[in-house]
């Protein structure tokens, strides 16, 4: 596990209001991991501000959030900084040469990586350094996966995938 302590790990999870490369953002959580789960970060993002970035949201997303429980609905619905401030501050908690674990080849990373564009904002890791959970689970079914707190609240949902990565990575190079 010596490849975990000597790398800067975080688990991306973002809320959005669609699933194309430009959905727009609405909450964006990660944890920093080696082990063990270390800090967290936590943003709600004005919806409105996403869309005025050039973001876009689609029907079957809203309708999709209107069938998720109420908690993770009220997660969204509180009170949102603008997106360009969430970039800034989630740039600034990444620090340097950070391997950025997103859940799809082509979600959390990419979506975020256009919002950075769009905002004209660097990002802050190098496209070598994309990492996706999603392909590593699907070659270990075996190892469970245990919800922490509430599905789809960004934070929630970025810890429990780091716990189930980290029981996976513990399987791939023994712990
Ligand atoms: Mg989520």
């Amino acid at each position: 596990m010596q490849q975990l302590a000597d790398s800067n790990n975080i688990m991306l999870d973002l809320e959005t209001m669609g699933t194309g490369s430009d959905a727009a953002i609405i909450a964006i959580g990660a944890v920093r991991f080696d082990t063990s789960v270390k800090d967290s970060f936590y943003k709600v993002v004005d919806l409105q501000s996403s869309l005025d970035c050039g973001l876009s949201m689609s029907s079957d997303a809203i309708l999709w959030w209107l069938k998720q429980e109420d908690k993770a609905r009220q997660a969204i619905t509180a009170e949102g900084v603008p997106l360009r401030n969430a970039l800034l501050d989630f740039s600034k908690w990444v620090g340097e040469d950070a391997l950025i674990w997103g859940n799809g080849a082509t979600f959390d990373n990419v979506i975020l990586a256009n919002a950075y564009e769009k905002s004209a904002i660097e990002r802050p890791w190098h496209y070598s350094a994309n990492r996706c959970y999603r392909t590593l689970k699907s070659f270990y079914p075996n190892v469970a996966f245990e919800h922490v707190g509430v599905a789809h609240n960004a934070l929630d949902d970025a810890q429990s995938q780091a716990i189930h990565l980290i029981k996976i990575l513990k399987c791939m190079w023994g712990s």
